[in-house]
């Protein structure tokens, strides 16, 4: 079944009872057992819940996963992933990574003894190099934040079978409507749901999926032990954005990718990354390996005052963090989403003082150029 109708499905047989269209919101915090010894499979909604499991098997759908897990928020299913390994443990991690992740690992993560080397994961030398006796993971996001590098899943997943080693992929910018990175050899799966797959800047949400059925034994214990689970209301309103997943992405890189050359073609555009542009490094393989480009847009502005009038120009779109919703929203990375990089590896990367992030949002598409073209006037 295509991917799309999949989306829509979620929950949809779910209350066999009333023969409900969407699953019932069950806002309960326990279960009345029938029996002694006998549960209806809910006990308790830390360690399940209708509605999110609802949720949880409608991601792992998506994703071909054994099974899906849900938290309340990205950070929350990173950290559950994170305690899978122990202390003395390293992890390779792409040198490109959201802020918020580079944070969790170097300031708390780093506390209980597991260490990272920050890697350009698009360099397979550079990763070999990382290795050590007591690497256990390789962490990398499928298409990176702000500068949107595609991973290089298969020559990654290749080294990480070869040296025995989990693969974990943040997959927020794609979505599985764009990449199933389960199929193309990764372990772990993770997910801010509160971008693409909410899809309405109105829920904080994060999603796992696991591909090995012993390996998300160990997720849900971890899960359940932990607790930080997604609320009943929260994983609703998440399956109601899921449904239409496939339609807004297509909207939203439809728009990307005209804006993308719009801005292109504008004067005071000094640099445009955007992985639909031909002469994106990563484009080709992207293009063989991905059914899209997604719909994020960086770019650098020719001065740095252009950035805080831009940003106090916009009307349509919106100047605040996040992205993937419909509303189409402009940010600064390096003073906002991107501040806990150390500086020296903001410069390496390209993240300066006149780079501006744009998600791409449903709106017209006219509209949205006559925006950003008003702003930039003088
Ligand atoms: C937003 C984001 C996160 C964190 O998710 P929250 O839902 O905000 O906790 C993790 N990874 C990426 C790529 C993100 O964009």
């Amino acid at each position: 079944m295509n991917i799309t109708t999949q989306a829509v499905q979620i929950g949809l047989e779910w209350d066999t009872r009333t023969g409900a269209v969407t699953v019932p919101i069950y806002q309960t915090a326990t279960f009345r057992h029938p029996g002694l010894g006998q549960s209806t499979g809910y006990d308790y909604s830390r360690s399940g819940n209708p509605t999110r499991q609802a949720l949880e098997d409608g991601i792992a759908r998506l994703d071909g996963a054994a099974r899906g897990f849900a938290y309340s928020s990205g950070m929350a299913a990173i950290t559950n992933i994170l305690m899978l390994f122990k202390s003395g443990d390293h992890l390779i991690v792409t040198e490109d990574l959201y802020g918020g992740t580079c944070r969790l690992f170097d300031k708390i993560f780093n506390q209980y003894g597991l260490s990272f080397s920050y890697v350009d994961t698009s360099d397979n030398a550079a990763v070999t190099a990382a290795l050590l006796p007591s690497t256990r993971a390789v962490f990398v996001e499928t298409l990176t934040n702000p500068l949107l590098k595609f991973a290089d899943l298969r020559t990654i997943s290749a080294f990480c079978s070869d040296n025995n080693l989990l693969l974990i992929a943040d997959n927020t910018f794609l979505t599985p409507y764009l990449l199933q990175p389960l199929d193309m050899g990764v372990d772990i799966a993770v997910y801010s749901a509160t971008k693409y797959l909410a899809g309405h800047n109105d829920t904080v949400a994060g999603l796992v999926t696991v591909k090995d059925p012993e390996l998300a034994e160990k997720v849900y214990f971890h899960q359940n032990s932990v607790g930080a689970v997604l609320g009943p209301q929260d994983s609703w309103l998440t399956i109601r954005g899921i449904k239409t997943l496939g339609i807004r992405m297509d909207r939203q890189q439809e728009n990307a990718g005209k804006i993308a050359q719009w801005l292109v073609d504008h004067p005071r555009i000094s640099k445009v990354y955007y992985p639909g542009l031909a002469d994106h490094p990563d484009h080709a393989r992207m293009k063989q390996d991905s059914r899209g480009f997604g719909a994020m847009i960086a770019f650098e502005v020719d001065k740095h005052e252009l950035v805080e009038q831009i940003l106090l120009k916009t009307n349509l779109i919106s100047f605040a963090e996040s992205l993937g919703g419909v509303e189409s929203l402009i940010t600064f990375p390096e003073v906002q989403t991107h501040a806990d990089i150390p500086q020296e590896l903001r410069n390496r990367l390209g993240i300066n003082n006149v780079l501006l992030r744009l998600s791409v949002g449903i709106e017209d598409c006219d509209d949205l150029i006559e925006d950003l073209r008003q702003a930039l006037e003088k």
